[in-house]
Parts: C-alpha cells; structure tokens; sequence
C-alpha cells in the first residue's frame, strides 16, 4: 500500500465519499474511523438530486437507484387542514435527470461507497482507529491516535462528524446554537402511504408538528421491510425514558391516522439538535467537510447531502493542488462551502422548522396560504422546488469565487 497523500478522519458518507474521489483521481488515501465497522443508526434517508448528479460518473447512483425509494411528491400538510400543499419535482425533469427525492438509509449509502473503494488499491479504511491530535507543518500533517501511533500525509480531511476533533484541534469556532428541544425519530411498520401521506409528508402543528418518510428498510425474511419514520418535537422538561417508551411513541402515531389498528414501533431515538457552522473550512493543510463543517436540524433532508456536496468539492480541490494548482483553491473551497452554509442550509432548515412549528394563528394562516398559493402557481412551484431540491444551492456556491 502507497503512503497516502491523504488522511481522512471519519468513515461516515462525507468521508467515504472525500476517499472515493481521490482515489477517482489516482491519488492514495487512508480513512481513519474510531468505530470497528460501519455505523447503523437511523439518521438521514433523503437524497436530493443534486447529490445523485454528482455520484452519477461514480456507479454510486445506480447502485443508490437500485436500492431507494424515488419520492417525485412530497406534501405539506396541517394536522388539522390535512394536505395543503403537494409539490411535484417532475416539473424539473428538464434541469435534472432525477427529479424525485431518493430514500435510501444513509448506512446503505455508507456500504456502497465501501464497495467502490474496494475496487481502488490505493485507497484503505483503517477500523478502530481515533483521531486524537493534529500537527501541521509547512510539509504536511500528522495524525496521533489513541493507540499511540501516528499517520502522516501532505492533506488531511475532518470528515469526524458535529463534536470534529479535527475542528477543534484547529481551534476552528462553531458558530450557532443548539434547540432546547431535542428530536424524537420512531420508526414504524405502519403504512402512512395507506393513509395518504406522500412518500415525504411534512405535518405542521402549533404544538406536535412532524415529520415523515418512508424508508426500504430490509426485506423480510431477515427484515420488516419497508419502514416509516417520523421526527417529533419533544418537551424539553421531559425525562429520556418516557420520550423513548414505545407505547407512548405509538399513542403519537395513531394520532395521525383515524382509523388504525395495532402496530409495532421498531425504534425510538432521541436527537440534540444543532444550528452551527464552522468559522473557516480550511486551516493550512486541513480541510472540513460534512458535519465536522455545519451541522442542522433534519427538516427538509438536508445535512448529509450538504456534506457530500463538500466532499466532493474537497476532494476535487486537494487533487487540483497536489497536481501543481493553486493554493487559493484551497481557500476558495472554504468561500463556496461556508457562503451556502449559512445562506442556504441554515437559513432554511431554521425557516422549515419555523413554518412547521407557527403557533401565532395569523402568522400561521398565512404561511399556509403561502405555501396553497405557491403549490398552485407552476412559477412559483418551480422556483420552491429548486430551493428545497438544493439545486439552487449548488448554484449559488458555483458562483462564489
Ligand atoms: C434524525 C436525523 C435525520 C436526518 N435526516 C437527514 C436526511 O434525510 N438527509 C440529509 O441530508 N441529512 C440528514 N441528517 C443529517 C445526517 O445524518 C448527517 O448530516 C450526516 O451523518 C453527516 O455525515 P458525516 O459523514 O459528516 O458525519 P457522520 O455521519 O457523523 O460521520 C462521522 C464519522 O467520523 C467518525 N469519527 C468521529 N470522531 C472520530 C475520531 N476522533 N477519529 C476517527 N473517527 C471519528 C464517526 O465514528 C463517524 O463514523 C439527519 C440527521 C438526523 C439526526
């Protein structure tokens, strides 16, 4: 194995994917990941298709084609108007050759990225390694793990996810706010489609809004098959296990749905839930992507594609130097990335979960009205589309020199 050129703290979907396009590129990596193989929990499922255009020359979307569930309609409801809003991402056929969401379990993602760089001998994925301390010089990085031995590499890429021990060994700020409340995710076997609710449905309510989409999960014999998962606000008074109880997790489902029978609840999981950016994305030799970068709340699917979308751009930057390129290429990355950050991943997820959670009755009337109008003018619906799709993003930070 070549001595990597590259590190990579992290072996989630920002850092697999940073290691894919550099070995692309010809050039050796190494991924250190702390956990001793690839972590499941049930985090994000949506994929915009941006992020599908940009794995396209990859494989990685066919094999992502082959394994999600193509959402082309998702609906804004009110839990008390039912539907208010349905919009189509058919009307962008003509700007993408995926108009739908994709829903597809981020672990999946994870495998089939591991599969590709299988296919790479000069990339590896090193297990159960943590990422304890960085140096830099004028040469390159060194890395110290917990195990007490050191990696070293002209780049190193923080793809270590929100508490980025990367970002903080750079004495990079992370500039934002946490929610009080935290997020609780319960997965059911309950048809929600049988009920209605589109694919990706977004239910407000000036007191128990939510959230939810439908998952493949896996088939059964082994599996439950498809799944549906649903975001709640919780209080923030309450205790850990009575959010978490499952029959109490049931009693909020059944509350969405009129006629329904018994059902099992498969999970229940608890979320802090953060609206912060990192102050830079580059200090010398190191560069941040994903979470390690800006982390959101998960309303409209958006953090983890946010992060390939840098990853992809880290890698392509950092193969551009390590060929005779500038280095303000370096610097603009952390230009682009952080400008989109806070002017369209923050922005909108905070306005998302305002208009999901309105408890001003006028102000809330009329948001609702907004989004009826906006559904309903083809103009209009074109122009939201483009925004919650990130298509308008991805432009934005393609503008930014
Ligand atoms: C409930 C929920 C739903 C979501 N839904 C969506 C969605 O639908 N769409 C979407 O785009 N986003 C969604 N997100 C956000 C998404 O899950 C994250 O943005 C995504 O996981 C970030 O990927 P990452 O690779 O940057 O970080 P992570 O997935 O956190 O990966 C970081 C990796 O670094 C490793 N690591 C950490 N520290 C070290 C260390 N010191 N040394 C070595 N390794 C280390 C970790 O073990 C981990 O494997 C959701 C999040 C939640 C909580």
């Amino acid at each position: 194995m070549a001595d990597p050129k590259v590190l990579i703290a992290g072996a989630g979907p920002a850092g697999l994917t940073v290691a894919l396009f550099l070995a692309r590129a010809g050039i050796p990596v190494r991924v250190l990941e702390r956990h001793t193989e690839p972590f499941e929990d049930p985090r994000a499922a949506t994929i915009h298709p941006p992020t599908l255009e940009m794995y396209a020359g990859s494989g990685v979307t066919d094999d992502l084609l082959a394994q999600g569930i193509r959402a082309p309609v998702w609906q804004f409801r009110g839990r008390a108007e039912g539907v208010v809003a349905e919009f189509d991402l058919s009307l962008l056929s003509d700007v993408t050759p995926f108009p739908f969401r994709l829903q597809c379990e981020q672990h999946k993602l994870c495998r089939i990225l591991l599969t590709h760089l299988a296919r790479h001998p000069a990339a590896e994925i090193r297990w159960g390694v943590e990422v304890i301390g960085i140096a830099q010089d004028a040469d390159g990085v060194t890395v110290a793990t917990a195990a007490g031995d050191t990696h070293r590499a002209a780049f190193l890429v923080g793809a270590d996810g929100g508490r980025s021990v990367v970002r903080k060994s750079q004495e990079i700020g992370f500039e934002g706010f946490t929610w009080p409340e935290r997020f609780l995710v319960v997965t059911t076997t309950e048809d929600m489609g049988a009920k209605g609710y589109a694919l990706s449905s977004y239910v407000s309510d000036p007191v128990t809004w939510c959230a939810m989409f439908k998952v493949p999960g896996k088939p059964a014999p082994d599996g439950l098959g498809p799944l549906w998962r649903i975001v709640f606000p919780t209080d923030p008074e309450a205790e850990e296990a009575a959010l978490l109880d499952r029959a109490a997790a049931r009693g909020r489902v059944r509350a969405l749905i009129p006629q329904h029978g018994d059902f099992p609840i498969v999970h229940t999981n608890l979320y802090a839930v953060h609206q912060r950016v990192a102050t830079s994305f580059r200090r010398g030799r190191v560069l941040l992507a994903g979470d390690a970068a800006h982390v959101n709340n998960p309303l409209g699917g958006m953090g983890m594609n946010f992060g390939i979308h840098d990853a992809i751009l880290a890698a392509e930057r950092i193969a551009a130097v390590l060929d005779g390129g500038a280095d303000d290429l370096l610097d603009r990355y952390d230009r682009q990335r952080r400008h989109v950050a806070e002017a369209f991943l923050q922005a909108m997820t905070i306005a998302n979960k305002k208009t999901l959670e309105e408890k001003d009755p006028a102000a809330r009337a009329a948001r609702l009205a907004e989004l009826r109008a906006t559904a309903a003018d083809p103009a209009k619906a074109r122009a939201h589309l483009l925004r919650t799709s990130m298509i308008e993003g991805v432009r934005a930070a393609a503008a930014v020199m």
